[in-house]
């Protein structure tokens, strides 16, 4: 594994707006672990609106290629998007994750605040790599008007994959319980697939029981945004296609505080980026007073991934402590403070 590496090398893309505040922030978080993370090598990486307005594109395969060949992982900040289309631009997050086939999107949502109700303490695991993102679109004309139709892909090999990654998770957490997001009782043949493939991944070779202890249940996906918003303790790991997994994750993140808490990462089999589930946040950009716990958040989530434990422990202790005592906290929270005290509160703990 990567933690037996001699030096972890990250790659770090602000991109734009307060992307360009947080991810310092992270940086700074993942140099005060010392030891716990061996020589942590930084590379500053561009891509976003920004680049494409000076370069016109808003990937460069430098970036692309450096990740590959000289990193073991990433943190990416966010990106403005253009408020209409623009020719020639498209998403680099979409891109990196294809590129570097990043096919699981991990997002934990976990309340701190003790006796906070409800209480929520839940990952929500979602396919990043097809269903309707496929994007194929057709609109005809037929007998009585205009038709549209949209092609949505599951295939078995996408649905084991992330299966599999959602029972290791699973598997780690103390309740040990994976619900299955499906719709199969309308889409029998696409969800029905899904479905089926994720349950049998325990029997897959070489699992040999060591999901023994999980517990699988499942639920329509209707019902599943009912109960997160009714009783979300009830949840511990969810997997679900793409599109579930979009909504289910932004209802999950509607759950907590602030969308300046929640961190995400895009994973695959040799690459693991984190990314605060924030966008570019143009109503605060160059004020300071970003939030930047969802990006120390993703730097954690991001070195648990790897191994990393110690390390993704503490910073999770230390931002923990900062909103409980609730002195430090910026005005997303209904603090006062900014970014930087923020983040100095979190490296004097550390
Ligand atoms: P984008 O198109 O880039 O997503 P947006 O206008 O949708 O931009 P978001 O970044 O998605 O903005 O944020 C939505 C709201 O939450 C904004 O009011 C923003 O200020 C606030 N917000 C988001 N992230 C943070 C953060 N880290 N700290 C404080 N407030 C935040
Ligand atoms: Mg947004």
């Amino acid at each position: 594994s990567t933690a037996a590496r001699q030096s972890l090398r990250i790659g770090l893309i602000p991109a734009d707006g307060i992307g360009k505040e947080v991810i310092p922030a992270a940086k700074a978080a993942i140099l005060a672990l010392g030891s716990d993370i061996p020589n942590p090598q930084f590379v500053d990486l561009a891509a976003g609106w920004e680049t494409f307005t000076r370069t016109g594109v808003a990937l460069p395969q430098e970036t692309v290629d450096i990740l590959r060949q000289e990193c073991d992982c990433a943190l990416f900040g966010s990106v403005s998007s253009p408020s209409r289309k623009v020719v020639g631009y498209s998403s680099p997050i979409v891109a990196l994750r294809k590129e570097l086939d990043l096919y699981a999107n991990i997002r934990p949502v976990v309340s701190v605040l003790v006796g906070e109700k409800p209480s929520v303490d839940l990952i929500v695991v979602r396919e990043n790599t097809e269903c309707l993102y496929v994007k194929q679109e057709v609109q005809t004309v037929g007998e009585h008007g205009k038709e549209a139709r949209a092609t949505r892909l599951i295939t078995e090999r996408a649905s084991r994959r992330i299966g599999q990654m959602a029972f290791e998770l699973a598997n780690a957490r103390p309740r040990k319980l994976l619900t299955i997001i499906h719709k199969s009782n309308v889409l029998s043949v696409t969800d029905g697939l899904f479905r089926e493939t994720v349950r049998s991944v325990p029997t897959l070779p070489g699992v040999n029981g060591k999901y023994d202890q999980v517990t699988i249940s499942e639920q329509l996906v209707d019902s599943a945004v009912y109960r997160l918003f009714r009783e979300p303790e009830i949840f511990d790991v969810l997997v679900a296609p793409n599109l579930y997994g979009d909504i289910l994750s932004d209802a999950a993140a509607a759950l907590v505080g602030s969308l300046g808490l929640i961190p995400s990462i895009n994973a695959g089999d040799n690459f693991v980026m984190g990314e605060p589930v924030h966008g570019s946040a143009p109503d605060i950009e160059g004020k300071g007073i970003a939030n930047p716990i969802a990006s120390i958040r993703s730097a954690a989530l991001m070195l648990r991934h790897l191994g990393y434990t110690k390390g993704a422990d503490r910073l999770d202790t230390a931002v923990d402590q900062v909103i409980r005592e609730g002195k430090v906290l910026t005005p997303d929270l209904k603090g006062t403070s900014t970014t930087n005290e923020v983040l100095e509160a979190v490296l004097r703990i550390l």
